[in-house]
């Protein structure tokens, strides 16, 4: 078999991107984060190759390696639960961190950042279908969430992120990213400092054109560029 390689997948990826933002909402720009979680450098390299900017890891361990192995040719974005304690490993190098999902981890980064002058970046990750198992502040506390954090003068909060129930169910998916730009509706109606909500990351390989239709713009796709994850190796 003629295995397609990492560009003629993100070829793929790119114009099933295109073609549900010309039936979006919003019709905004969609940006492409490549999750390489579990994946070596050798394959990122192949995606850096073919365009890719952003890369999208989990687990601080393995955020950092890569870090080092690839250095400052591409953005890094921490997708996955962070403990407080691993904070120090990784603002001062990532993008982006899309998973500030209470008070404490705030706290925690706007620590480190005031320390070193440095402003940081996250979205609030907001478990959307409110399962148990899965980070992210609940729906209904998002908005005193983000009031909480007002404090922290050295964290940007540039949007919302969520990570959508596994369901093939498109009614419920689309209920979730509709719940989620409503949320970005009320938080951006109560003008906060040092709030905008121009990032709404949502959407993976299972369902990034239904969330890019209601309005997503900024994609988390892994499995789709780099194939199955093996994570009994
Ligand atoms: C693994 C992961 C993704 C990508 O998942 P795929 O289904 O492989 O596209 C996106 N977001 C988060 C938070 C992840 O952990």
């Amino acid at each position: 078999m003629m295995a397609e390689t990492i560009g003629e997948r993100l070829q793929r990826v790119r114009e099933e991107i295109e073609e549900a933002r010309r039936h979006s909402l919003t019709g905004e720009e969609v940006q492409l984060i490549a999750v390489t979680k579990t994946h070596p450098v050798s394959l990122i390299r192949e995606a850096l190759a073919a365009g890719v900017t952003d890369i999208g890891e989990n687990k601080v361990q393995e955020l950092t390696g890569k870090i080092e192995e690839i250095g400052p040719q591409v953005r890094y974005h921490m997708i996955g639960n962070l403990q407080s304690n691993k904070v120090k490993y990784i603002y001062e190098n990532v993008a982006l961190i899309h998973s500030l999902d209470r008070r404490s981890l705030g706290k925690e980064i706007e620590k480190r950042a005031a320390q070193t002058d440095t402003t940081v970046s996250c979205l609030l990750q907001v478990n959307i279908g409110r399962e148990p198992q899965k980070g992210g502040v609940d729906p209904d506390d998002a908005i005193k969430l983000v009031e909480s954090l007002q404090d922290f003068q050295h964290i940007h909060l540039k949007g919302l992120m969520c990570v959508a129930p596994n369901t093939e169910d498109e009614g419920e998916l689309r209920n979730c990213f509709r719940n989620m730009v409503k949320i970005r509706e009320q938080i951006q109606g109560m003008h906060y400092d040092r709030v905008d909500m121009d990032i709404l990351s949502m959407g993976m390989s299972h369902d990034f054109p239904i969330a890019i239709q209601e309005g997503s713009n900024m994609v988390r796709i892994g499995s789709h560029i780099f194939g199955a994850r093996n994570y009994n190796k």
